[in-house]
């Protein structure tokens, strides 16, 4: 299934956002991430956490490191804490916030 140029499912709901990748204006183009929404309290944005394995050759041993991007949420996308989530990149819509909420799941 493809919507707005993604491998993702279009959302159900429609929306008047103009930063919508769906319904508005907003072109994702480059990295595509999926992380975890580990912050919704923020209007119109969440907080994503992605935990990557970063090899230390030394101890021959990964170590755990996580790294945060804010993300837009557009109205037509339902983004509650700890959902998994895939963000795709766009542009610069503030200062910290270049990416855009294109998939929510409710992580059982
Ligand atoms: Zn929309």
């Amino acid at each position: 299934m493809s919507a707005a140029g993604l491998e993702v499912a279009a959302p159900k709901k429609k929306c008047e956002d103009v930063r919508c990748p769906f319904h508005g204006g907003i072109k994702v183009r480059g990295r595509l991430l999926s992380g975890k929404a580990v912050s919704t309290a923020g209007k119109g944005f969440a907080v994503v956490e992605m935990e990557y394995l970063h090899m230390v050759p030394k101890f021959n041993r990964g170590e755990r490191r996580r790294s945060r991007v804010s993300a837009h949420v557009p109205p037509c996308i339902a983004v509650n804490d700890g959902d998994t989530v895939t963000i795709g990149e766009c542009r610069p819509l503030s200062k910290t916030i270049s990416f855009v909420v294109v998939e929510s799941r409710r992580s059982a």
